[in-house]
């Protein structure tokens, strides 16, 4: 992400404090907070070595850890509109790798060179984005009718610590994992950035127009920091 933008823009990070989990899937997740010393975080591993060092066995002896790598999603499920994508995979060595998708059927074919695992997960970001535009951007336009609120620009980005920011320059951006999340928390993560279209950053002001617009708004804020793990691996990838 570029200097200026990261500058000018607010962060809704989800990470509030150091985390030290092992994930299925993962392996050793460190979470920490935007701004961190990241000169810390050899020392925190080495304080918590011998805990890492037992769970990581447990789990490799359950085999639960695996290689993210070397899984490549057979249903794309969006809990923010019920939808689930089914994923089919030709294997043609000698084919460029291409991705073709029927709405009716709700099905998705990777067909080409499907051991190139990094390209079909490309592939499929792009095919994310592309369902981010045609479902999060309707909903936001409803919400900026209903609420008189309005970015003059909307992009959706692969981002790893938020679920949306609203830079200075009038462009609100949005990740495109919101899909994976139930539609309170998408909805409120929305009003959430169009209220910093009026609010740069997160002052009582800010707060008290979330408020009128998402009543429940501390429960879902909450929901949202915590519902990264929903992110399916390869979109984190
Ligand atoms: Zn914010």
């Amino acid at each position: 992400m570029k200097l200026d933008y990261e500058s000018s823009s607010i962060s809704c990070s989800w990470a509030k404090r150091v985390l030290l989990r092992i994930l299925p899937d993962y392996g050793l997740v460190l979470t920490v907070p935007k701004n961190f010393d990241r000169s810390r975080i050899n020392k925190i591993l080495e304080d918590n070595r011998n805990w890492i060092e037992r769970h990581l066995e447990e789990q490799a002896l359950n085999g639960s850890l695996g290689c993210p790598e070397d899984i490549l999603p057979k249903n794309i499920a969006f809990e923010a509109n019920g939808e689930t994508w089914q994923v089919r995979y030709f294997e043609y060595p000698h084919i460029r790798l291409r991705l073709t998708s029927d709405s009716d059927s709700r099905g998705i074919q990777l067909a080409g060179d499907t051991s190139d695992h990094a390209n079909c997960y490309r592939l499929l970001k792009q095919w994310l984005r592309d369902q981010d535009k045609r479902i999060l951007l309707p909903w936001l336009e409803k919400l900026s009718d209903e609420s008189g609120l309005r970015a003059t620009r909307v992009q959706i980005k692969t981002q790893k610590s938020r679920w949306g920011s609203y830079s200075t320059r009038g462009t609100l951006s949005l990740n495109a994992a919101l899909l994976f999340l139930p539609a309170p928390a998408v909805r409120y993560v929305l009003i959430h950035e169009l209220c910093h279209t009026v609010h740069h950053g997160h002052s009582m002001q800010f707060w008290n127009l979330v408020r009128r617009l998402e009543p429940n708004y501390r429960q879902l804020n909450r929901e949202t920091e915590e519902a990264h793990e929903k992110i399916p691996g390869w979109v984190r990838l």
